[in-house]
């Protein structure tokens, strides 16, 4: 029988981010389509816009909260789909893939929910912390589910706070029925944007340390919350982390998003809770790669249809693109599967070196986009030179910079706990 000569053409179809569909759970694969058809058919339209003007995605919350996608770490029992880090990651990546801006502040967003959810539930607190946990995050995981409420997560502060290496210089003095906070948030994404800043900060009494560290909800209003400073950098624009300050803000205690103390626990128990920053990039690499075959074959919309895929220099700079695709793939995977309260130390390992590879390749893979595809492929019509421009900030994102990722791997490939080397010999 002959071929049908009306049968359309065959085309690339991106794959799906998770690898192996049919070992997805159901949760997962439905979510997955929910994110994939939001990111192709609104999101990838309008990220241009986003990163020309610098804006915040607003359209694209308004679609994810219509969608649910907004409670999504939010517990089942709290009217959310109740999904587990693994979950989040792999849906967090399908959305980076077409707007990295609308994926990575949709993180700081999320953390809210998995860091007072998922986290807290596997943490030691007496019986009145937990009622008291419950009691608040009931409120926030309503304002979230049912009124469309967005959080962030400010914590950088310019000093070696946010590296984990000293106690938060926000402080929050407890008075009657609250907190008085006082301080200052960098790079606080989604500044001006979240109805909730979810703030870390160190209560503020003698002798205080990184055991005194604080989770609070601060609502974009109160008096003596201000943004200062202008937003205009190299890429991830349409975070729009402008610079937050706290002038003696009152904050009653009904916001506290984890009991006073636990904050430092989550951080020694479950390291895997800042590795929610790196999805965003796994999507940022798989759409570089995406980009580079379809342009090759001639598909890529709003381009001549001029082929370039039987030159030999491009198969064989697609095939060490894929090599290196499907190594951070596999990286990403696992670790997304290992993440769990008190790992071993070779999956924190792991989580590192996972997350740095995440960071880097994703950077690497769209310069080998822009160096294989070539000149006409990073014109500002294209969606590859934002990629480009999102991926460079992947590895910037504290407390797992690719240099803090390389400082702990080091120290600890070497040294067990408590470990130290013997006085030199004079
Ligand atoms: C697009 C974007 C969005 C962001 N959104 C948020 C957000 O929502 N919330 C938020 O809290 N932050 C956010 N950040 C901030 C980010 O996490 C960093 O805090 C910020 O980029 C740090 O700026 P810096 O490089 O000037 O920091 P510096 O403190 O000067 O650090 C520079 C580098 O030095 C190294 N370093 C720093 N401290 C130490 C130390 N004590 N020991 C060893 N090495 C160290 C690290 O590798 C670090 O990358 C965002 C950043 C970007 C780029």
């Amino acid at each position: 029988m002959s071929a049908n000569p009306a049968a359309p053409a065959a085309r690339y179809v991106p794959p799906s981010i998770a690898g192996d569909y049919t070992e997805l759970t159901d949760k997962q694969k439905q979510l997955l389509a929910i994110a994939g058809d939001l990111g192709r058919n609104k999101f990838a339209a309008r990220a241009g816009q986003i990163d020309r003007d610098a804006v915040f995605p607003f359209e694209n919350y308004a679609d994810m909260h219509r969608a649910g996608l907004m409670g999504i770490c939010v517990p089942e029992q709290y009217g959310g789909w109740g999904a587990d880090f693994a979950t989040y990651v792999m849906v967090a990546a399908e959305i980076g893939r077409h707007c990295g801006a609308t994926a990575l502040t949709w993180n700081m967003h999320v953390c809210s929910t998995i860091w007072t959810g998922q986290v807290a539930d596997d943490l030691d607190m007496t019986p009145e912390q937990r009622a008291d946990h419950e009691k608040n995050r009931t409120v926030h995981f309503k304002r979230i589910v049912e009124e469309g409420k967005i959080y962030s997560q400010p914590f950088s502060e310019g000093g070696a706070a946010a590296a984990g290496k000293a106690p938060w210089g926000t402080l929050a003095k407890k008075v009657d029925g609250g907190y008085v906070v006082n301080g200052k948030k960098i790079f606080a994404s989604l500044a001006g944007a979240a109805d909730y800043y979810g703030i870390l900060c160190t209560v503020d009494r003698p002798g205080a340390t990184q055991h005194d560290s604080m989770y609070l909800a601060l609502q974009r209003d109160l008096p003596g919350v201000s943004m200062v400073g202008d937003w205009d950098p190299l890429g991830m624009r349409g975070t729009v982390s402008r610079t937050l300050l706290f002038k003696d803000v009152f904050v009653p205690d009904s916001e506290r998003l984890m009991p006073e103390g636990t904050y430092a626990q989550a951080v020694m128990r479950w390291p895997h809770m800042f590795a929610t920053l790196s999805p965003t990039y796994m999507g940022i690499a798989q759409a570089a790669y995406d980009f580079t075959v379809q342009y090759l074959r001639g598909e890529v919309p709003n381009t001549p249809p001029v082929k370039r895929r039987m030159y030999p220099t491009k198969q064989v700079a697609v095939a060490e693109m894929k090599v290196k695709l499907e190594q951070t793939r596999a990286l990403f995977l696992q670790n997304a599967r290992a993440a769990k309260v008190d790992p071993t130390k070779e999956v924190r390992l792991g989580m590192y070196a996972t997350h740095y590879t995440i960071m880097e390749n994703a950077n690497d893979l769209c310069r080998l986009a822009v160096r294989t595809c070539g000149g006409q492929s990073m014109l500002k019509s294209l969606p590859l030179e934002r990629m480009y421009r999102d991926s460079r900030c992947g590895s910037l994102m504290l407390p797992l910079t690719a240099e803090l990722c390389i400082d702990r791997l080091g120290r600890e490939c070497l040294y067990e706990p408590g470990e130290r080397d013997e006085e030199p010999a004079t």
